[in-house]
């Protein structure tokens, strides 16, 4: 028989968390009975106990399977690797910290079953608990990048959705090396009905996001949903050329007017150093795509498994 719901569950060192999060999803599943779960989850190179726990969990009930990855390849991949080997006719991701409710489940499910969805996605409403400057950056993000891609990147969306099994197909076609998750599950379209709930603290461990890897995360998503950037490079350039003709055309006119003493050494060093400065940003714009065109055309294997529920690969 087919299994209805597959959860499928990132994690990176969160053998702190698993025990609570075990304990809170298979109270959902039992409060969803008789609809059959399967729980995939994904150690991510954890180097902590999470794959001890994870086989010991997977020896006791049925249910439980995982993939476990031969390193990090970071929580993109791990979400890949468990839409790929999820069986269920429903599929939901969501994190091991309990920081995506479980209990919200049965909500979800009836919005894709009986309201006619695709998917039902969740967005928290606050960022209580969130260092302020942070939020900040984070608000300044989903304005730029909704400007400038046409994937639909709702501000305050999880990683913790429910999808058709149609969908999730539509996400496995896209076969891109550099995955940014919530630009893919907005590119492919299909209904979402947003959920709205309130942030929760975390219930164990701690976060993998430094401030500095969620700016290099943020750029990632703009280079890989939009080209905007070299857009403006060019545009930049252009506005610049015209800026110098001016120039040139003041200086020209200056000297008949008023001869030609030397001076405006230091006007001159600024605009050097200005338009070095924009130079060096548009190579370092145009760097970046090809540094992402690069890394597509290897074709490398976004995740390597090295044990699976079944045992060593
Ligand atoms: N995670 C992962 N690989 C990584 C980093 C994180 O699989 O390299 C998982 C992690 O175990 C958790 C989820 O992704 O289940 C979200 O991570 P975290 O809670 O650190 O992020 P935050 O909630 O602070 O954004
Ligand atoms: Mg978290």
């Amino acid at each position: 028989m087919m299994t209805d719901i597959s959860i499928i569950v990132p994690c990176y060192n969160e053998q702190e968390a698993l025990p609570l999060f075990y304990a809170e999803i298979t109270r959902v599943a039992e409060q969803m009975a008789p609809l059959t779960f399967e729980f995939v989850f994904i150690d991510d190179g954890s180097s902590d106990g999470t794959l001890s726990t994870l086989r010991s969990l997977a020896a006791q009930d049925k249910r439980v399977r995982f993939v476990s990855f031969s390193r990090n390849f970071g929580k993109e991949a791990a979400i890949l690797a468990g839409l790929e080997a999820a069986e269920g006719a429903y599929i939901a991701t969501m994190d091991a910290d309990l920081q995506d409710p479980p209990a919200l489940l049965p909500q979800l499910y009836r919005a894709v079953t009986e309201e006619g969805y695709d998917c039902a996605a969740t967005r928290r409403t606050s960022r209580e608990g969130e260092p302020p400057i942070r939020s900040f950056f984070a608000r300044m993000f989903y304005k730029l990048i909704n400007k400038i891609s046409d994937a639909d990147i709702v501000d305050g969306a999880r990683d913790y959705r429910l999808m058709r099994r149609r969908m999730v197909e539509a996400v496995l076609s896209m076969r891109e090396y550099n995955r940014f998750s919530k630009g893919i599950f907005g590119w492919v379209g299909f209904q979402t009905k947003w959920v709205p709930f309130t942030n929760v603290e975390r219930a164990a461990g701690e976060t993998k996001w430094s401030f500095w890897k969620l700016f290099l995360y943020s750029l990632e998503g703009i280079v890989a949903f939009s080209t905007a950037p070299l857009a403006i490079a060019s545009v930049l350039g252009a506005l610049l050329c015209a800026a110098a003709f001016l120039f040139i055309a003041v200086v020209i006119l200056k000297t008949f007017l008023f001869g030609d003493p030397v001076s405006g050494w230091p006007s001159m060093m600024c605009v050097i150093l200005f338009l070095g400065g924009i130079q060096l940003f548009c190579a370092g714009i145009s760097g970046q795509y090809l540094a992402k065109t690069y890394l597509e055309t290897k074709k490398r294997p976004v995740y390597l498994v090295r044990e699976t529920e079944e045992g060593l690969k």
